[in-house]
């Protein structure tokens, strides 16, 4: 039998999963392709992670889109869980081979006393509250408050503080949740703190992302300069020297800055970690020792201090989750895999496989790599494929949601959006299906 007749099942729809169709697309064209996504809609962070005022960076979805509409063989079926409405096992037997891209959506945790009080959050959860995720629709924060503190200084943490301080001029055009943006606007906010454990130099934000918090219509960002290097150390090696002068170049133009100027201030404060959440049910203040780094390490130094805080975020790094059958490496939250494979035909890709980094693009690479592979260990009589899934869905009676009928969704979400915004999203599945069953 040819191997044009080989099936494939992508467990996720982020882009982990969706550079692996369209690796197979390109280098094994024939095969057949099941997209098998939780949710009714797919793409995965690039909707419900991506800050909705960068649409241009969404907009990776269309390349994703394209690669659904103009193959032969793919189908998305939206609206099934692996795990829950059908198990790893279950694919095994029906496809070739499997490909879990099921990310990695769960909060790291501090690791302090006081976390679990109300108004501290994840990334994840805050995010995907302000994204329209249906699984954090109603996590309601509480946004009387004065005072707010996100903990990380990479991408998440800017794009939270950022969020945090817009007005809804600023983000008119962009596809928040209308309840979200409400909430964030009628917020007494004035001071967001975004705390890094180490030194400037140390941290992961891109001077893009870094530029547009001293751009902003009524937040002013600032830093505090005495704690900035004059230049990075020559030490580093050309190019990642020159990434760093641009960084410290453009938190110099911001410690020339003046809090308190406009409605919110963003402090970026660096050398201190988190060590103590204090108040009753609800966070009041947050405890965090001085830190010093020494050859990239943080140490800490003892001293502490107290600073007010009414809400918290979180953003350092996410884990993915243990699913029956998958090889698990717990200490790390990711996958246990050789090179992608985690056992015979079954193989993992994108955050699920590398833990929480990287960009859009670092999801490409990698899910190619995985996807040769996977092409290279096809091997022996081919499985049922599609027509044995379609069989085992009519035998649970399982709602999936077919890319026409997602294309349904976007249409009405796009019809019911207010001037100059793309689309106002769903933000819960029962409503995405009601919405169907009327069309
Ligand atoms: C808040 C945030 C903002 C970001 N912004 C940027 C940015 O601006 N630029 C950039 O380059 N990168 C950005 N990233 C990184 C980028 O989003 C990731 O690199 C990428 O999404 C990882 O892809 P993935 O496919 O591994 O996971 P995901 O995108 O998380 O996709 C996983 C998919 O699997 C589905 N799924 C989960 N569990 C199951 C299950 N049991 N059964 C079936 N389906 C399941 C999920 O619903 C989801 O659709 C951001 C990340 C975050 C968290």
């Amino acid at each position: 039998m040819s191997d044009d007749s080989r099936s494939v099942a992508i467990v996720g729809s982020g882009p982990g999963g969706m550079y692996v169709a369209q690796a197979l697309q390109e280098k094994q064209p024939g095969c057949k392709i099941d997209i098998i996504e939780k949710l009714p809609t797919p793409f995965g962070l690039i909707r419900g992670g991506v800050a909705p005022d960068h649409q241009h960076t969404k907009r990776v979805d269309r390349k994703y889109a394209q690669t659904i509409e103009g193959g032969q063989n793919i189908r998305f079926l939206g609206n099934i869980e692996l795990g829950k409405d059908i198990s790893l096992g279950e694919l095994e037997d029906i496809y070739d081979a499997v490909v879990l891209a099921y990310g990695a959506p769960y909060d790291n945790r501090l690791g302090i006393p006081g976390e679990n009080k109300g108004n501290v959050f994840g990334s994840n959860e805050f995010v995907g509250w302000y994204n329209c995720h249906p699984e954090f629709r109603d996590l309601n924060p509480d946004l009387d408050i004065k005072s707010a503190v996100v903990i990380g200084v990479g991408n998440v943490a800017v794009d939270v503080a950022r969020v945090l301080a817009r007005t809804p001029a600023e983000m008119a055009t962009t596809d928040i949740a209308s309840f979200a943006m409400e909430a964030i606007h009628a917020s007494p906010l004035e001071k967001i703190t975004v705390v890094g454990r180490r030194g400037p130099l140390e941290a992961s934000f891109t001077n893009t992302e870094l530029k547009e918090l001293g751009a902003m219509q009524d937040a002013t960002t600032v830093v505090d300069g005495s704690i900035l290097p004059d230049s990075a150390p020559e030490k580093m090696e050309d190019r990642e020297r020159k990434v760093k002068d641009r960084i410290l170049g453009t938190l110099r133009e911001l410690s020339l800055a003046e809090a308190g100027q406009k409605r919110r201030t963003i402090d970026l404060a660096f050398f201190s970690s988190p060590v103590e959440i204090r108040g009753g049910n609800q966070i009041e203040s947050l405890v965090l020792e001085k830190n010093r780094v020494e050859d990239g390490k943080c140490i800490g130094t003892g001293e502490t201090f107290e600073i007010p805080c009414d809400l918290l975020v979180t953003c350092i790094g996410s884990r993915a989750e243990a699913i029956d059958g998958v090889p698990f490496n717990q200490n790390r939250g990711i996958a246990k895999t050789e090179h992608g494979r985690a056992k015979p035909r079954v193989y993992a890709v994108g955050w699920l496989k590398r833990g929480a980094s990287g960009t859009i693009g670092t999801n490409r690479l990698d899910s190619y790599a995985v996807t040769e592979l996977m092409i290279s260990e096809f091997t022996g009589a081919t499985r049922p494929g599609p027509s044995a899934m379609d069989k085992l869905i009519a035998e649970r009676s399982m709602q999936t949601v077919n890319y026409t009928d997602w294309l349904q969704l976007k249409v009405l979400e796009e019809a019911s959006a207010s001037d100059g915004a793309p689309r106002k999203k769903f933000t819960a599945v029962a409503d995405m299906i009601r919405a169907l069953e009327k069309t």
